[in-house]
């Protein structure tokens, strides 16, 4: 059976070239980055290399990027480590109720262990948020706002140069999980005056297990990893050697191929909604109908559960899903949707097709056979209709 994976915005493979840059650094230059012989200094040099090559894809110095297992720790720290390091200004922080659960449990955390205030902005039906609800919301004590770059159900763009620059005017820092926006669209930090910004790799076809925080020089924040004196003091361990020089090489490419891909994007992500709603009724658009990530596809289908539809949909050999990867398997709806008033039966009834480079004419060619009869047959039984 043929099988067509359209969960990108949930993990994607690792590029043959990735792979190939990483497997040296296995078996053959294994060294640990700190040792001071050649082989060492062989691991270190790779790993400075593959940090040069971060920093200037997102328009930055190597100084400012720091190596971490991916976007949920970036995201902890970030968030845990400014407000810890910040405690004498203020105890009060702004996020929104569209974030990724690895924003929301850090915030949560900081309210309950360090007697922080936490504002959580509504959104709009788009999930946008409102900026003058975010001026309205700083206080004398707010010490961060933390507000997404793209969202992972939707691909809605938040407007970031904006939030930027009302955090700079309030001197108030301003963190990003910039985790789905990476390797999809330009990216420069310093330019859209950006203090902190969370990376993973395995959402831009490098491994799992690795991913980086941006952070502008002067930003003050506690580590909590202690040890060595790794990373700049910020974040002891010893250096993933492998998957830094994989991380690297899969950004490298994505900056590469970005605008042909965000083409092919498009196209693939028109073809499947246009061919969808001409087959079918009662289907709609959850996200900004522009202002998006190009691969990302999320659709309500009236009167059927989302669940239901994605294990239809594998048993034809396609992959999606029902909103985010950490909170499927929850029978309540997404917190997204919800936030943007999408009626909960719709919520319930959406699937997220997110693309990749190597989705086809043809991958959409098979969904637009498959699904419209499993959306049928689904609606036929439905006690909904
Ligand atoms: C996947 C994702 C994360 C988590 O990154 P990991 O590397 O899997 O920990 C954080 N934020 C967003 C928006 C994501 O899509």
């Amino acid at each position: 059976m043929k099988q067509i994976y359209l969960d990108h915005n949930a993990t994607t493979p690792v590029r043959k070239e990735v792979l190939d840059a990483m497997t040296p650094y296995f078996s053959e230059e294994y060294g640990n980055a700190s040792s001071v012989y050649s082989m060492g200094q062989k691991a270190r040099h790779a790993v400075e290399e593959a940090r040069e090559v971060v920093g200037n894809a997102l328009g930055t110095e190597a100084a400012d990027i720091i190596f971490t297992s991916g976007g949920t720790e970036s995201d902890n720290f970030a968030i845990k480590g400014i407000a810890m390091a910040n405690l004498s200004k203020g105890r009060h922080v702004i996020t929104s109720s569209v974030e990724h659960l690895a924003v929301l449990g850090p915030c949560r955390f900081i309210e309950k262990e360090l007697g922080f205030d936490a504002t959580y902005l509504p959104v709009d039906k788009y999930g946008v948020i409102d900026l003058n609800k975010l001026k309205d919301s700083i206080r004398k004590d707010t010490v961060l706002i933390s507000i997404m770059f793209a969202n992972n159900e939707t691909g809605t763009l938040q407007p970031v140069k904006e939030i930027a620059k009302i955090a700079r005017e309030n001197k108030i820092y301003f963190h990003t999980d910039a985790v789905q926006a990476l390797g999809k669209m330009p990216i420069d930090v310093e330019e859209l005056g950006i203090d902190a910004c969370s990376f993973s790799g395995h959402k831009v076809y490098g491994p799992k297990g690795i991913g980086a925080l941006y952070l502008r020089k002067g930003v003050k924040i506690t580590p909590f990893q202690h040890g060595g004196h790794h990373e700049r003091n910020k974040r002891a361990g010893t250096e993933n050697v492998p998957g830094i020089v994989g991380f690297a090489k899969a950004i490298e490419i994505a900056q590469r191929d970005m605008q042909k891909n965000d083409a092919c994007m498009k196209r693939l992500t028109k073809k499947m909604w246009d061919g969808l709603n001409k087959q079918l009724k009662e289907i709609y658009i959850n996200g900004h109908p522009e202002n998006r990530i190009s691969n990302t596809l999320n659709i309500s289908f009236r009167y059927i559960e989302g669940e239901s539809m994605v294990l239809n949909f594998d048993m034809k050999g396609i992959s999606a899903s029902t909103g985010s990867a950490c909170t499927s398997g929850s029978l309540d709806p997404s917190h997204v949707l919800t936030a943007m008033a999408v009626p909960p039966e719709m919520a319930q009834g959406s699937v997220r097709f997110s693309f990749g480079y190597e989705n086809t004419e043809e991958d959409v060619d098979y969904c637009l056979a498959e699904i419209p009869p499993i959306i049928e047959r689904l609606r036929k039984m439905s006690p909904l209709c």
